[in-house]
């Protein structure tokens, strides 16, 4: 089976995806993590994706895709989640040719708590985990990496990314019409794990 997660950025697709690998072995492929651990190797890739990422932009779509192609050139699991991959129409009919797409899942919150989560969001910059509380102290409990604020995640940042959200990836909640679903992650985690296992039939 293969997901793909569309939300806007603080929607909770990282906590959603976290949940299925943990209880349902999914593999999680996140453009986002994917480009950060580029950043972070100080690649040609991650050089040229830094411009774009921390001024809350995409990266664009001929850089996207071929990263993903030769991704998933190394990737054999049957069970996949893609989390930020596709967030346009040339994406989505890129990615067309590399998978079947089994179910889209659409990520819903109101604005207002999405500016309020990712404020308080913080994550290690080795291993990624993330915060939510905005309350962590010390480092990273998993790997004793950095816990850091993104840079992306600065509030003038996370503006422009929720309007890109609005104007370059809302339109595909139309072309995946047929397969899509909607999750309500404006409440309890345990209230969103319940909708997801219905959506999977898990
Ligand atoms: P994310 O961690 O998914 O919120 O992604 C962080 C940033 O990486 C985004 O704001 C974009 O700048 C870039 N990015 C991640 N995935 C994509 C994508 N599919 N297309 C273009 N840019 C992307």
């Amino acid at each position: 089976m293969k997901i793909v997660l569309l939300g806007a950025p603080g929607a909770g697709k990282g906590y959603i995806s976290d949940y299925l690998v943990k209880e349902y072995n999914f593999l999680h492929i996140s453009t986002g993590n994917i480009l950060r651990q580029n950043i972070k190797d100080k690649t040609v890739l991650g050089q040229l994706a830094n411009g774009f990422m921390s001024k809350g932009e995409l990266v664009p779509d001929e850089v996207i895709c071929q990263m993903l192609e030769q991704f998933l050139k190394n990737v054999k699991n049957d069970k996949v989640i893609f989390d930020g991959f596709p967030r346009t129409l040339s994406q989505a009919q890129k990615l067309k040719q590399f998978a079947n797409i089994d179910k889209v899942i659409l990520v819903e919150v109101p604005n207002d708590i999405i500016i309020q989560r990712i404020s308080n969001r913080r994550v290690c910059s080795t291993c990624g985990t993330i915060y939510v509380n905005g309350k962590h102290k010390g480092d990273c409990t998993k790997c004793g990496g950095k816990v850091i604020l993104r840079d992306d995640d600065k509030t003038e940042v996370i503006c422009n990314r929720l309007k890109i959200f609005e104007q370059q990836t809302k339109p595909l909640i139309s072309y995946y019409k047929d397969i899509l679903e909607v999750v309500d992650n404006s409440g309890s985690e345990q209230n969103t794990k319940i909708q997801i296992n219905k959506i999977l039939n898990f």
